[in-house]
């Protein structure tokens, strides 16, 4: 099999005329990924009179909205629920943190932020190299990949993933 060469020179320049049509494509995927990813939920601590000082620490922790929070530990909960030195909730209250000292009265809330991580998401500039068109499309911060795929807890607690980078290739990838 021999590979045939049009001419000297013809895959690079194609290259270069076909970047701008890649950077679209990957704008796309960018636009679909800001569209698909999850907001970031912020934990506000409201202060009660039954102290709860590991939640002083938690106020303006911020995690994507499928992951959990993580909370220091109280010493009741820890001898009697088992738990580490680490209570990992979903929000203020959780019962499936399987905590009960560190929920009880608590009055703390959480901010939903819709853009937390879609205003992370940004598409490189395409780069030639040879005949080859490489446009990156980057989501940049804290958890922003267990967003995508998720993680597990000690304690075999599951956040799920939520894909959005995954599925914006996929939603652009079946448009065209
Ligand atoms: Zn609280």
């Amino acid at each position: 099999m021999a590979k045939f060469h049009v001419a000297p020179g013809l895959e690079q320049r194609l290259a270069q005329m076909i970047a701008p049509q890649v950077h679209d494509i990957a704008r796309g995927v960018e636009r679909e990924a800001k569209r698909l990813a999850p907001p970031t939920k912020r934990w506000i601590t409201v202060p009660d009179q039954h102290h709860h000082p590991t939640h002083i620490g938690a106020n303006g922790q911020e995690r994507p909205a499928n992951l959990r929070f993580e909370i220091n530990s109280m010493d009741w909960d820890m001898r009697h629920r088992g738990l580490g030195p680490v209570t990992y909730m979903n929000a203020p209250r959780d019962e499936t943190s399987r905590a009960v000292a560190n929920i009880k009265n608590c009055r703390c809330r959480t901010q939903s932020i819709p853009d937390g991580i879609a205003r992370n998401i940004s598409t490189q500039p395409p780069v030639v190299t040879g005949s080859t068109v490489t446009v990156k499309v980057v989501v940049q911060g804290d958890y922003v990949v267990e967003a995508e795929v998720g993680t597990v807890y000690p304690g075999n607690l599951t956040a799920p993933g939520t894909f959005y980078m995954a599925r914006a290739a996929a939603a652009v990838a079946a448009r065209r």
